[in-house]
């Protein structure tokens, strides 16, 4: 889709005619929601993974959107390589599944060694309800790049590359457009207008600093040397056993699937396997002083050495980063809303920085979407950091816990850690509660936009279970909006778009009922949350509560 109005040659904003409306922009209050097709796009910046999937989230949910990156290709650097299945199952919201261009090795346990490269810690997979595996492992480019195929695809986006945001003249409001200052790819400047803005311009987001937004929180002072390499060849290594790692007490053998730190003090280390039997491999780099040229070759070769039991497997790529736990203090200023790393930066020991980001994804886009219809109040926004942020909080404490773990670097500290961490790991209580997946923090909202009545909240803030449901799986056969689960009609809900599906519609939908028990009905918000739950004969009331919410009062 192509819509030229939207750019603008530089100039006051109040004297550019917009798409939208009044020469200044302005929409007047209480004036009729302009048509569907006349509304302007939904501006998306930053097309990394988080950027892209909400464009594709917006468009699905028959949303026009710009989508702009500055770069014309997709950042090719390593950087994540674990997904977890809400990442997952956003991915697949957004259209993007494994086997479909994109390659994804269910993840084994994860695994802390101490010294000696003796296991203290093991972490298998956690069960999860959501159909896809709680750990797996992918490369993040061919992510970006499905993406971007999938965007250059969609007929609702109009993709421009080699469009950079300088910064933005007003953030918008009720009643204004946000606008931002751009330039594209021959260097023009121009203006932006949005009616809404999804700023997923990554770490160093230029759309925060211009708002005047600060990331708060803490950045490490050490260096990561992150190395991706093929198959470690003449290790022996097959598709049963993984290559040999020269632990200081003498080879081990990494299962195929599983994730391992290395909390060995004379050189912390991280491995993981990637499809198509690549490696991850991270090393921490010594302080400044001893560090010499990290990209340089034959350094990383001598720290592959160390670590490879054979010959050194080929280097892919390799880059040094500093890890920083900083989280925005602002997620929404007017109309512009952060998202991803724009919006909280996480070490990667919990591989959560872009599942935060997909999550980011998967809750502010049904809410943009139902803003622009004219569904929503535009409060329904202020419930996006409310609801995302004690989650990025829980997993960005993860961590870096994990990485203070492994980071250690004294002997004596980091026996008396191993010998603290295998003692505490064997006890019932603790090993039950890592089975369970008790250590991963749950996405479950607590706040929000949910049932507050107290016969509506069972299960409420919950994620509609997908396990076990025969392919196509659950949420593909299930409308893209606000579901009545288990009943008949939608009730006031229905003429803002919600659809009523009977259990007879849902066959295999044994393991549910069971679920929602004692509750007979379940409303389902579009992002698969569910809102709250109700007996038969008090559907009436829920559907009456949700009504008079944000989401329905627009
Ligand atoms: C070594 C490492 C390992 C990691 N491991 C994991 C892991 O295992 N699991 C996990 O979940 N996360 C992990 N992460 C974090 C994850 O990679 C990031 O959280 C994720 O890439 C963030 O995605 P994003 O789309 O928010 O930002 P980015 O991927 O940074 O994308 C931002 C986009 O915005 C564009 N842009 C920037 N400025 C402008 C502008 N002014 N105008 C227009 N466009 C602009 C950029 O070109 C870019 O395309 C890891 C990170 C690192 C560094």
């Amino acid at each position: 889709m192509s819509d030229p109005s939207q750019e603008r040659p530089a100039g006051p904003p109040d004297r550019d005619a917009s798409a939208a409306g009044p020469v200044d922009g302005t929409r007047a209050t209480g004036e009729a929601l302009p048509p569907a097709d006349t509304r302007p796009p939904v501006v998306v910046v930053g097309l990394g993974p988080v950027g892209a999937a909400a464009a594709l989230l917006l468009a699905r949910a028959g949303v026009p959107v710009v989508a702009i990156d500055r770069d014309l290709e997709v950042y090719p650097h390593p950087r994540a390589v674990a997904l977890d299945d809400d990442a997952l199952r956003v991915l697949q919201a957004a259209g993007v599944r494994d086997g479909e261009g994109l390659d994804v090795l269910p993840g084994g346990t994860v695994r802390i060694r101490g010294r000696g490269g003796r296991p203290l810690v093991e972490l298998g997979p956690p069960p999860t309800a959501t159909g896809h595996p709680g750990l797996a492992f992918f490369r993040q480019p061919q992510l970006e790049r499905v993406l971007r195929e999938r965007l250059e695809a969609e007929p609702l986006v109009d993709l421009r590359l080699g469009t950079t945001v300088l910064g933005v003249d007003a953030p918008g409001d009720a009643d204004h457009d946000a606008v931002l200052r751009v330039t594209g790819r021959d260097g023009t400047a121009s203006v932006l207008r949005a009616p809404w803005v999804l700023a997923c311009d990554g770490g160093r987001s230029a759309i925060r600093t211009a708002l005047g937004v600060r990331l708060r929180g803490t950045s490490s002072p050490s260096r990561w040397l992150v190395v991706d390499t093929d198959g470690v060849a003449g290790t022996g290594e097959t598709e049963a056993a993984g290559p040999g790692v020269r632990a200081p007490a003498g080879p081990a053998a990494f299962a195929p699937a599983d994730f391992e730190f290395g909390a060995d003090p004379h050189g912390p280390w991280v491995h993981g396997p990637l499809p198509g039997g690549a490696h991850r491999w991270e090393f921490l780099l010594p302080p400044t002083a001893d560090r010499g040229d990290p990209d340089d070759p034959a350094a990383v070769h001598a720290l592959l050495a160390r670590r490879c039991a054979g010959p050194v497997p080929e280097v892919r790529r390799a880059a040094v980063y500093a890890f920083h736990a900083r989280v925005a203090d602002r997620w929404r200023t007017g109309r512009v809303l952060l998202l991803g790393d724009a919006a909280h930066l996480s070490p990667p020991f919990a591989g959560q920085g872009l599942c935060a980001g997909l999550r980011d994804a998967g809750n502010v886009a049904w809410k943009v979407a139902a803003a622009w219809s004219g569904t929503a109040d535009e409060s329904l926004l202020d419930t996006y950091a409310r609801e995302r942020l004690p989650h990025v909080v829980a997993t960005t404490a993860l961590a870096v816990g994990l990485g203070l773990v492994v980071e250690l670097r004294r002997a004596r500290a980091a026996s008396l850690r191993d010998g603290v961490l295998r003692r505490v790991a064997a006890t019932r209580g603790v090993r039950r509660w890592i089975a369970s997946g008790g250590w991963r923090p749950p996405s479950t909202l607590g706040a929000g936009l949910l049932a507050r009545s107290r016969p509506h909240r069972g299960r409420a803030g919950e994620a509609l279970p997908q396990a076990g449901a025969a392919a196509p799986m659950r949420d593909d056969r299930l409308p893209r909006a606000w579901v009545v689960l288990g009943a008949e009609d939608a009730g006031p809900l229905a003429r803002h778009g919600a659809t009523a599906v009977p259990w007879s519609a849902l066959p295999d939908a044994e393991d549910l009922r069971r679920w929602l028990a004692p509750a007979d009905v379940a409303l389902v918000r579009p992002d698969r949350v569910v809102y709250g739950t109700a007996s038969a004969a008090g559907c009436g009331a829920l559907l009456a509560e949700a009504a008079r919410t944000s989401a329905f009062t627009g």
